[in-house]
C-alpha cells in the first residue's frame, strides 16, 4: 500500500481525504463494485460518485463490504438538475442514501448550478442540520456563474464547502481560484487526467518529469494538482492505473518545475458551463428517475 494522501480542511471544520477515486462512466454491471473494492484496498478512502451516474448502489455495497470503518471513508454524490425543486431536492438526498446505504454523506453537491439551484441549496443546508449531509457544496461553477448566485444572497445562507469544476494543466481554472479562495472554498479538480487527454500525456515537460522522478505521466500531473492545493479524483477501471494514481506521496516537484506546469495553462477546458443552452442540454441528457 503506498503512503497514505493527506487530508484538507474545509470551511465548515470537516478534513476531507485530498485524493479520492471517480466513478463517472463506470457502469453499475459489477464493474463499479469492482472498481472501488480494489481502490479501497489500495488505500483510497474518497469515492466520488453522483446520483447521475447511476451507480450509487455499488458505490455503496463497496464501501459496505469493504470491513473499512464508516468514519474513515469520504463519499461524495451530487444531486441532478431534475431534482432540484425543494420537495424533490429533499426526496434526492434521500434516495441517495437509501442507494448508497449510509447513514449520512459526507458530500453532497449541486451537481450543475442551473434552474432552481436555491431550493436545492436551501434542501442542502437543512438536511446538514439534521446529520444526512457532513459538507455542502457546488459543482461547474464558472467565476460567472458564481457571482450570479452570489449576488442572490444564497451563499450568505452557507458558504459551500467546495467547488467541483474541470482542472488539469491545460485548464488551471486561474480566475475562479482566486474568487474560491478568497471565499475559503476548497477547488476539487474533475478530469485530473484530462479524460486521457492524448497531447496532454504527451506534453515533453511531463515526460521529462516522469523520467527524473522515475514515475509515470498521470502521477505527474496528478502531483502537481495535489501540490497546487485541489482535491483530485482520477478514475480508472484498470488495477494497475487505480494503484499507481495513488502513489504520488513519496516525491515533490520543484517550485521551478511548479511554475513550468503552470505554463501549460490554455486558459479553457472541454465543457464551458457559460455556453448558453448548457443548462437545458444537460437536463435533456438523461433522466435520472427512469428506473424509480
Ligand atoms: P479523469 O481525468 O479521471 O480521466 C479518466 C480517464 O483517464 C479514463 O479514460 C481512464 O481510463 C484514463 N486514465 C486513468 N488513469 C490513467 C493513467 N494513469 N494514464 C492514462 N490514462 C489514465 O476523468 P473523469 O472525467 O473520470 O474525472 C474524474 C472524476 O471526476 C469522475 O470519475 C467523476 O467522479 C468526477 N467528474 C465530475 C464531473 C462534474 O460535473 N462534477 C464531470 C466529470 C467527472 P481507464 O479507466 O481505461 O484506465
Amino acid at each position: 500500500m503506498t503512503e497514505e494522501a493527506p487530508k484538507f480542511k474545509l470551511n465548515d471544520g470537516n478534513e476531507i481525504p485530498s485524493f479520492g477515486f471517480g466513478v463517472f462512466q463506470i457502469p453499475a454491471d459489477g464493474s463499479t463494485y469492482k472498481a472501488v473494492s480494489q481502490a479501497l484496498k489500495d488505500g483510497y478512502r474518497h469515492i466520488d460518485t453522483a446520483v447521475a451516474y447511476f451507480n450509487e448502489q455499488e458505490v455503496g455495497k463497496a464501501v459496505r463490504d469493504s470491513g473499512i470503518p464508516r468514519n474513515q471513508i469520504w463519499i461524495t454524490s451530487k444531486m441532478w438538475l431534475q431534482d432540484y425543486a425543494y420537495e424533490d431536492a429533499n426526496k434526492s438526498i434521500d434516495r441517495t442514501l437509501k442507494k448508497l446505504g449510509l447513514d449520512y454523506i459526507d458530500l453532497y453537491l449541486i451537481h450543475q448550478p442551473y434552474g432552481k439551484v436555491d431550493e436545492a441549496w436551501q434542501a442542502m443546508i437543512e438536511a446538514q442540520k439534521a446529520g444526512k449531509i457532513r459538507s455542502i457544496g457546488v459543482s461547474n461553477m464558472t467565476p460567472k456563474i458564481w457571482q450570479k448566485w452570489a449576488d442572490k444572497g444564497i451563499f450568505n445562507k452557507k458558504m459551500p464547502a467546495v467547488n467541483q469544476v474541470e482542472f488539469n494543466p491545460y485548464f488551471q481554472q486561474k480566475e475562479l481560484r482566486q474568487i474560491m479562495s478568497q471565499n475559503h472554498v476548497t477547488l476539487e479538480a474533475w478530469a485530473p487526467l484530462g479524460e486521457g487527454n492524448h497531447s496532454l500525456f504527451a506534453e515533453p515537460l511531463l515526460n521529462n518529469l516522469a523520467k527524473k522522478y522515475g514515475k509515470d505521466v498521470g502521477q505527474i500531473i496528478l502531483r502537481f494538482e495535489h501540490q497546487e492545493g485541489i482535491i483530485v479524483f482520477p478514475k480508472s477501471i484498470h488495477e494497475a492505473r487505480i494503484k499507481s494514481n495513488l502513489d504520488i506521496f513519496d516525491f515533490e516537484l520543484t517550485s521551478d518545475e511548479m511554475d513550468a506546469i503552470r505554463k501549460l495553462d490554455q486558459g479553457h477546458g472541454a465543457h464551458n458551463p457559460d455556453a448558453p443552452g448548457t443548462g437545458e442540454m444537460l437536463l435533456n441528457a438523461f433522466d435520472v428517475h427512469a428506473n424509480d
